[in-house]
């Protein structure tokens, strides 16, 4: 999909149009400018031969069907991955927002990458339209949005604010089925804060200590522990909001007693904070932590009146769970 043009050429037309085009594309899920009859024959031409509405892809399928990841290539050659995981009653897609990521948090295949590029509000909705198409077909939609695929949503704040703009206004996804994960960008959890959006914020934690959060997420000694938490407190103030910290386990590393008494004390603070366990997919470095750990982690989180989750994960087989997400065909223009 390439729609970088077409708020000037409709805007040649008839402003209207331009959103008549969005409608088109981003909720009836038209495939070709010729289907939105609406728009005047000369107009849909133009659109046609300097817009496209196609969207490159290769699919693949984990073993047990319930997880898709698709890789888009944009019209530069450079691709990113997108995930759709399918439950008996809802759908969730798992966006991307960068091209890489430049914060090279240890334990993540898209921080290897670098950062690329970041991705416009169109190339991250166009994301959701992948999905959206290949699910009409068997009278399914899309129900839930999480902005946890490559990239740092908060480094790409405008477009990803615009992109949730089009997401709730234009697809028609309510705010409560839509989450941000952010490593921690201090100036835009304030941000967020401010602009309301009412979409779901989720804080990748995966630790209480600031020196070994140092050594998993290079980023945190610009935004550390102790500056995100604040910003996290003066978010729910103004928004009465839930917060969800997510917590990695990785073995040996933050998976302890003592870790899980630290985060006791921290999550304490707040009513709003639920703490989300994620099992740790192999990257390369670091081991997941065992069964044993994560159940002796959840029970003293538990024990201590801490609300907490536990994210299962997804197709691992076709590297399409959490932190695995590296855009394999990225090169290979
Ligand atoms: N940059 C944002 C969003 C993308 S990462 C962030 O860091 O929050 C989405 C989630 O996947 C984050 O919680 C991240 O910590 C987690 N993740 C990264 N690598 C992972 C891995 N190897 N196994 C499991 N989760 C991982
Ligand atoms: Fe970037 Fe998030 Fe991966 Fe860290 S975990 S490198 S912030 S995508």
């Amino acid at each position: 999909m390439n729609l970088v043009e077409l708020k000037n050429i409709t805007d040649k037309y008839k402003p209207f149009y331009y959103k008549e085009v969005l409608k088109a594309a981003f909720f009836n899920l038209s495939e070709s400018f010729d289907e939105i009859t609406v728009l005047p024959k000369d107009l849909r031409a133009e659109l046609e031969s300097n817009c496209s509405l196609e969207i490159k892809s290769k699919l693949f399928v984990s073993n047990d069907k319930r997880t898709q990841k698709a890789l888009i290539t944009f019209d530069d050659g450079l691709s990113i991955e997108t995930v759709l995981m399918s439950h008996e009653d809802r759908n969730t897609v798992c966006v991307s927002t960068q091209i890489g990521c430049s914060l090279g948090c240890r334990f993540c295949s898209t921080g290897k990458m670098g950062l690329k590029r970041d991705l416009t509000d169109f190339e991250i909705v166009e994301q959701i339209i992948y999905w959206q198409r290949l699910l009409k077909d068997k009278d399914k939609k899309v129900d839930n949005i999480v902005f946890m695929g490559m990239g740092e949503p908060f480094l790409n704040y405008e477009n990803v604010i615009s992109a949730i703009e089009i997401i709730k206004n234009v697809c028609k996804i309510g705010a409560r089925h839509i989450s941000v994960s952010t490593v921690g960008i201090v100036d835009k959890i304030i941000q967020f804060a401010k602009d309301e959006p009412q979409v779901n914020l989720a804080i990748s934690l995966h630790s209480p200590d600031e020196k070994i959060r140092d050594k998993l997420i290079p980023a945190n000694k610009k935004w550390s522990l102790t500056k995100i938490l604040q910003a996290v407190d003066s978010y729910i103030q103004k928004t009465n909001r839930q917060v969800m910290f997510e917590y990695l386990m990785i073995d040996n590393v933050n998976d302890s007693a003592d870790h899980a008494k630290q985060l006791v004390k921290l999550m304490k603070q707040n009513k709003l904070f639920v703490v989300n366990l994620i099992k740790y997919n192999q990257t390369g470095k670091y081991e997941t932590s065992s069964r044993e750990k994560m159940d002796q982690f959840r029970q003293i989180l538990e024990k201590n009146k801490v609300k907490v989750t536990q994210r299962y994960s997804f197709g691992q087989d076709i590297k399409a769970a959490c932190g695995q997400l590296a855009g394999e065909m990225t090169n290979s223009k």
